[in-house]
């Protein structure tokens, strides 16, 4: 890692990042053509505004505070064949769902955030791909490529920037016309119910908990009259800002509120693989104003973190930066806790948020990229063990998850088998949570962390 680099910030700016190493970025064959594409997509609505990304950063300010509680979820990679309505609305109905068990049983507010209206584009392990002698260029995400077998489904095509851009915007018009029609009203759950969920064993523990909801809510405003802030509830979107072009193109800067702002997304992450200190990705970061994440690894050490909280960081804004640790079960009991002793001893803010998803990641005799529940689970029970015994908070959690009846991820209430996966084996990248494992964890995360 350079540490000159940083010993002697230069000039920001959206484009600055191009003098850094940029990991993970497709070859665009025809620069004129991309140069086309970032112009259009730099005069192009923005997706959010600056005042919602503020009000975000105030959010997870308090979440750091311990006063909130974050739901981060969706799909690992969206399509944009999956910008449907029952897609969006399942995904929004499983993440209200979990954020209605988790307010019930942490007894307090909490920050939906979901991995959507932007999630297109995916680091991979390899550049290439080699099937049958014949070698391509990796699938990249729906923003860069496509994943079929040929060489001009693979080409990184700069007119997927506009089309990204596009389904985000559909994929957050619906989501917010859903919000402000009420679907997310907390005196009417049960607009909220999936046809399943009448079917699941874990039907009546959710119901239950329903009914509480109900009850305490008639029972306050009985006292108090309506109480505005529970006809709606906050909705906001995250992505993994990989693809910098793309980002940059939606950088803006909002002179009322003194700076450049990503209006792509109000919450933009750094994923492990493009999180080191001199690369391009943190100086990008660096320079926007949103609340930002880092996805931190087992192979990260305090010498690594304490330097890069400095780079993203460096007036300790409360709010500004998330660090989200993956682990994975086995590794999390030795690797955490010298990460959060070293936080906690230089008296740095963050928020820690838990991904029990991707440090357990693992592959079957068939083929199948695949996650076991109880894996997810206990990389989640030790988190929240070593929170409490670095005197430290676990202040939310990072999943992968859809609204379908997919069959991704092994174990959980109907105890998936490795037979079961072939069934409804659907994402493109990462194994996600189906809607009843998602419920499931919110519970657990409940029975374990709740008053
Ligand atoms: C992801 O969130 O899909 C991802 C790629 O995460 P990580 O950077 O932690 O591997
Ligand atoms: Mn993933």
């Amino acid at each position: 890692m350079s540490q000159t680099a940083h010993s002697l910030p230069s000039l920001w700016t959206p484009a600055s990042w191009q003098q850094r190493v940029a990991l993970q970025q497709p070859q665009y064959d025809d620069s004129a053509e991309l140069g086309r594409a970032l112009s259009e997509l730099s005069h192009l609505p923005p997706l959010v505004t600056s005042w919602e990304v503020l009000a975000l950063k105030q959010a997870l300010a308090d979440a750091q505070e311990g006063k909130r509680f974050l739901l981060q979820g969706g799909d690992c990679a969206e399509s944009f064949a999956d910008c449907t309505s029952p897609i969006i609305s399942n995904r929004l109905k499983v993440l209200l769902q979990m954020s209605l068990v988790l307010v019930h049983g942490l007894k307090q507010p909490v920050l939906r955030v979901g991995r959507f209206a932007g999630q297109y584009a995916k680091p991979r392990s390899t550049d290439t791909e080699t099937r049958d002698g014949v070698t391509l260029p990796s699938f990249r995400g729906d923003v860069i490529n496509s994943p079929e077998f040929t060489a001009q489904a693979r080409r990184a095509d700069p007119q997927r920037l506009i089309r990204a851009h596009a389904h985000s915007a559909l994929t957050m018009n619906f989501v917010r016309a859903l919000i402000d029609g009420g679907f997310a009203d907390l005196h009417h759950p049960e607009y909220w119910d999936l046809a399943w969920v009448e079917h699941s064993p874990l039907a009546v523990e959710y119901r239950r908990m329903v009914t509480a909801i109900g009850d305490s809510l008639r029972f306050m405003e009985t006292l108090a009259g309506p109480i505005a802030g529970f006809t709606r509830v906050d909705f906001f979107t995250s992505h993994e800002a990989l693809l910098l072009h793309y980002e940059q193109a939606i950088t803006r800067k909002v002179p009322r509120h003194h700076g450049w702002f990503n209006l792509s997304t109000h919450f933009p992450w750094i994923g492990m693989r493009t999180a080191a200190l001199d690369g391009a990705h943190v100086e990008y970061f660096r320079g926007i104003r949103n609340p930002i994440a880092v996805k931190v690894g087992p192979s990260v050490t305090p010498d690594q973190l304490l330097p890069l909280i400095d780079a993203l960081n460096p007036e300790d804004e409360p709010g500004r930066l998330t660090l989200i640790h993956r682990m994975g079960h086995a590794q999390i009991g030795d690797k955490l806790s010298p990460l959060l002793d070293a936080v906690k001893r230089e008296g740095r803010r963050v928020l820690w948020v838990a991904d029990p998803m991707h440090g357990n990641t693992e592959s079957t005799a068939s083929g199948y990229k695949t996650r076991r529940f109880d894996n997810i689970r206990g990389e989640l029970d030790q988190a929240f063990d070593l929170h409490a015994a670095a005197g430290t908070r676990l202040g939310g959690v990072h999943l992968e998850l859809t609204g379908e009846d997919v069959t991704e991820c092994m174990g959980g209430a109907r105890d998936l088998s490795e037979a079961d996966l072939q069934r409804a084996y659907k994402s493109m990248v990462d194994p996600r949570l189906n809607y009843e494992q998602s419920l499931e964890l919110a519970m657990l995360i409940v029975r374990k962390s709740g008053p």
